[in-house]
């Protein structure tokens, strides 16, 4: 898998808004946010998309979960609520090919969510 954008965040090559840190996962604020609080939750090992999750990374991508819901309460948002999201390849508009948990939160989010950003060929 070739570098990605996530992979100079991890090494802090680019800086990031870092809200959490351990030695499996790193969550940071989306620099794009489209939501209130819209931050990523993504995992140290470098995985290009959800096709790729293999059986061996199950614990790490529930982990991957139970962050998102850590960091949604420290910002004050478990109660009230949040979306989670994994985008896939180009119909699910993902951009970054290391995969990440989008966390938006914040306001009563509307359904489906990014019609604008999709441009499906
Ligand atoms: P995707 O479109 O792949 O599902 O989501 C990629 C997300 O990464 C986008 O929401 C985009 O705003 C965010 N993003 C891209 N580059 C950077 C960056 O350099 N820093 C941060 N914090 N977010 C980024």
């Amino acid at each position: 898998m070739s570098e990605t954008i996530f992979t100079k965040i991890i090494k802090k090559e680019i800086p990031a808004d870092i809200l959490f840190e351990d030695d499996r996962v790193l969550a940071f604020n989306d620099i794009n946010p489209q939501a209130p609080i819209h931050f990523l939750v993504i995992p140290k090992k470098p995985i290009a998309t959800t096709n790729d999750i293999q059986q061996e990374d199950d614990a790490l991508v529930g982990y991957m979960h139970r962050v998102a819901a850590k960091v949604a309460s420290d910002l004050g948002a478990a109660e009230s609520g949040f979306r989670t999201v994994m985008n896939c390849n180009k119909h699910g508009g993902q951009t970054v090919y290391h995969i990440h948990l989008h966390v938006l939160a914040g306001k009563a989010l509307g359904w489906p969510p990014y019609q604008e950003k999709l441009k499906v060929e």
